[in-house]
Order: structure tokens, then sequence, then C-alpha cells
């Protein structure tokens, strides 16, 4: 780093030191990483984000530091001073970037000693996911978790670094809102202001990014948290990170050109992969006829590891059978294909959506469409899947009146940010790219969510819980 505003309590990281260091009187902080009594000399590595260094504690070098260090234990945090030497000839480890020096403390601070961790901080852990979980803080020590925030880190300022030189502008839309169905369940969060009244969290920005578009926003991003309470499969979280965009006076070419040269630097510049551009497409029958499936995987059997497929012509609507209903294959807010609109009532099974959806590797990656921006349509729409003009009005009677105040024609694209993290870190499961990230159940190991409230919380918001017998 060229320019630096910090002072820090150390003179250099615990990944820094290197041979041209030799003879330099240095200060690290960091935690014990680990500590081997050798005689009477005493070694610690100390490992802070950045690496680890060997510290020597020598009795007749090291003075008072060298009694401290006899009450050192794993993942205290401790800052100390002393001078960079060469290693021993033989004790060089190559594996290390550090591993040609060692640092002879001459001084010893303990700013916090720690409790005896509940597993080991090493990257081939054996411990249970849910141990790891509710210590989360101490399993983010770990390199190979940890490196999954720098790649989140680098990959959210690839994509803003590119969408803000398309010309995109990134806006922020509400998480306490109404209703935004994409087909999932609604977290719902009661309101002290209006007892019996309800905020929904957003299933997706949808509604908004559309009115952002009716503003004259024209190229909007985000990246969205969206929250959808669905049955829990393995691999899901009830809230999840996904890039949102929306674009005005465009068509489908636009956002599969974008979304292509977005991808294709993703992976040069994360992987080091060149992908192919344009990616192959498939329509929806092909992929049904060929594959049984809409989420086809191209890969041909070790040729490619990365095969990306836009699915596109998919069905308008599908029909519920146990609820005897068209509901929208995507969402009601997709168009309709030019030359279908009057299949939209006479024969709905006929009838194309405008949408596409990325799939790599069998995993569908995103979704979206061009959009209705018309009242008309967008009301024949809610008719066919069953939303009469009164729930209509109700439900969507914000965006109905958006669109009648010169709505653009526009389109956009969402992508699920922790899977495509999960395929750029080689990880099988979502949870190793979240933070703090729930199990299968919802459940959040660390802080122990979700959890019953106080009974004067609950009165507050004219609540009553019944008690399961
Ligand atoms: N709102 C859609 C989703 O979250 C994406 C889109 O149509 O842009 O899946």
């Amino acid at each position: 780093m060229e320019f630096s505003v910090f002072n820090m309590l150390y003179t250099h990281t615990c990944g820094q030191l290197n041979v041209n260091d030799v003879g330099k009187e240095v200060i690290l902080c960091g935690w014990v990483a680990s500590r081997r009594d050798h005689g009477k000399l005493i070694f610690i590595d100390i490992r802070d984000r950045y690496g680890i260094t060997q510290v020597v504690f020598i009795p007749q070098d090291s003075g008072q530091a060298y009694k401290k260090a006899q009450d050192l234990r794993s993942e205290f945090v401790i800052k100390l001073k002393g001078i960079v030497n060469p290693r021993p000839a033989g004790t060089v480890n190559p594996r290390l970037g550090t591993g040609q020096i060692e640092v002879t403390a001459k001084e010893l601070e303990i700013l916090n000693p720690s409790l005896t961790p509940p597993f080991e901080i090493t990257e081939d852990l054996e411990v249970s996911e849910e141990a790891r979980l509710k210590y989360r803080y101490l399993d983010l020590r770990r390199k190979k978790i940890f490196n999954n925030f720098i790649l989140r880190h680098n990959l959210y300022r690839l994509i803003r670094a590119f969408l803000n030189q398309q010309g995109f502008i990134e806006c922020e839309t509400p998480i306490l809102t109404k209703s935004t169905p994409e087909g999932a369940r609604d977290y719902l969060v009661p309101c002290r202001m209006n007892p019996g009244a309800f905020y929904a969290l957003p299933q997706s920005p949808q509604l908004f990014k559309q009115i952002l578009m009716v503003s004259g926003i024209e190229k909007y991003y985000q990246l969205a948290k969206c929250f959808r309470d669905e049955d829990l499969r393995a691999d899901r979280q009830p809230e999840f990170t996904q890039l949102d965009l929306e674009m005005s006076f465009i068509n489908e070419e636009d956002v599969f050109s974008l979304t292509e040269n977005l991808f294709q630097l993703i992976f040069k510049e994360i992987k080091g992969i060149e992908v192919k551009i344009p990616f192959p497409r498939i329509k929806f029958s092909e992929a049904q006829a060929k594959f049984a499936s809409d989420k086809p995987d191209l890969r041909k059997e070790l040729a490619t590891d990365f095969a990306f497929v836009w699915v596109v012509d998919f069905p308008l609507f599908k029909y519920n059978q146990e609820e005897k209903r068209w509901e929208s294959e995507h969402h009601p807010f997709t168009a309709p294909a030019a030359e279908d609109l009057d299949k939209i009532e006479a024969a709905p099974d006929k009838a194309r959506g405008r949408c596409y959806d990325l799939v790599l590797n069998g995993m569908e990656l995103g979704s979206g469409s061009i959009r209705i921006h018309n009242s008309e349509l967008q009301e024949r729409i809610f008719k066919v899947i069953g939303i009469n003009k009164e729930e209509q009005a109700k439900r969507f009677g914000f965006l109905l009146e958006a669109f009648g105040f010169g709505a653009p024609p526009h389109g956009g694209v969402a992508f699920g940010l922790d899977r495509l993290l999960a395929v750029l870190a080689g990880e099988a499961s979502i949870r190793e790219v979240i933070t703090f990230p729930k199990t299968s159940a919802g459940f959040c190991p660390l802080t122990g969510a979700p959890s019953e409230v106080d009974d004067r919380q609950l009165r507050e918001l004219g609540l009553a819980v019944k008690k399961k017998k």
C-alpha cells in the first residue's frame, strides 16, 4: 500500500517480513497460533489476517518477555517487539512467505487472553458444522474461510467497477416494504405504530427497480439482500444476496451482452479462465426434451469446467394442479412475447414469456425478463393468475398507478451471488461464503435466532402467540 492514513499498533503485519528485513526492530500484533517449548527456547507462531510469523523467546535475549511467554496459550492476543533474524540452516519453512526469518522477541504485551478454543484453528479442521457456525468468529480465523470473504469483496469491487463504467447507478430500495411475489412466502414484520399491520421483507427489489425505471434512472443495480420463506432445502438460506439489475430502452440482447461481458470479466479476473461469449442459448422446450430439465448441464465430460447457457422462450404461465389455477412461470411482471398477446386468455398454456435464465453447470445462476410497462397488459396477466381487480388495487395499485405516468419499456435480471461465490471458491455449500449463515433449518447457531420475544414487546405490537400444546 503506497499511502496509508494509519499508524497502527504494529510496524509490520504477520505476513510481511522476509530476509530483506533481517536486523530490523519490528513490532507485531496478532493471535498466538501455536506455542512450542524446545528445551529452554519458546517458539510461538503469531497470526493475523496477512499470515504467520515465527517468534522465538530466548532466556538471555528476551528477558521479562521470556517469562511472560510461558503464560501464552492459543488465541491469546499479543503485541511484541523483537529483532528479525534469519532462521538457522535446516529450519527454513518454504511453505510460509515468512519462512526464512524469525523474530527474536525482546518485549511482550498480552493484549487479551483467550479461553481454550472449542476447536483448533487449523485448515484441515474436522468438527461439526454446527460447532463451526456457533463459533463462527473462530472459524473465520482460518485462512480458507477468510479467503472466501476476500473473494466476495473482490467480486463486489469488480461488479461495481464494471457496472459503474457502463453507466449504472447503484440504488438502495426498502427492506421494510410490501409483499413482492417471487413464488415464496414472505417474512412479515409487525409494526408498533399500526398494530395488526405488517411490513414484508422483500423477496426481491423487483417492484422498486421497475418503479426506478419510471423515475428515469435508466440503469440501476444493487447488491440486494432478499428474503424468502421457502421450504428448507440443504443449500438454501432464508436471506441471500443477489446482483439486481434493471435497464430502460433495451431488449433481451442488451441484457445478454451485459451479462456475458460481466461474467467473462469475473471469470478472467478471479479464476484466470477465459469463458467464451456469447453464451449458447437453448429453448425451454428443447431443454426439457433433451435434458428433462430447464437447468441443463452442458459440460462435456472434464472438456469444459464452466458451461454457461441461456434458457429462453419459457412459457408465460404454468398450471398449478393442486390449486387448479394458472400461475406465472417466472413472476407476473414478465412481458409476454409480442406474437402471443392474443393467447394470454385464450390459450394461456401456449403463451410464451420474454424471460430468460442463466444456467451454469446445471445450476440456475440468475433469471430475468423484459417487463410489462403498461397497466392494461399487467391487469390482464393478474387476472389470468387469479388476482382480481380489488386484490390488484390492494397489492399492486402503486405499480399500476406508476405505469400510468410514462413508464418506459424496460427489463432486467438478477444473479444469486452466494451461489456464484460458492462456484468461484470451489465450495460445495453456500454457507462457506456467507459470514454468519443459518443452518438448513433456518437457525443461527451463533445468536440463537429466531427466538422468543418478551410479552411486553408482543403487547406493544398488539400480538399474542398461541402456545403449542
Ligand atoms: N426479481 C427476479 C428474481 O429475484 C429477477 C428479475 O426478474 O430481475 O428472481
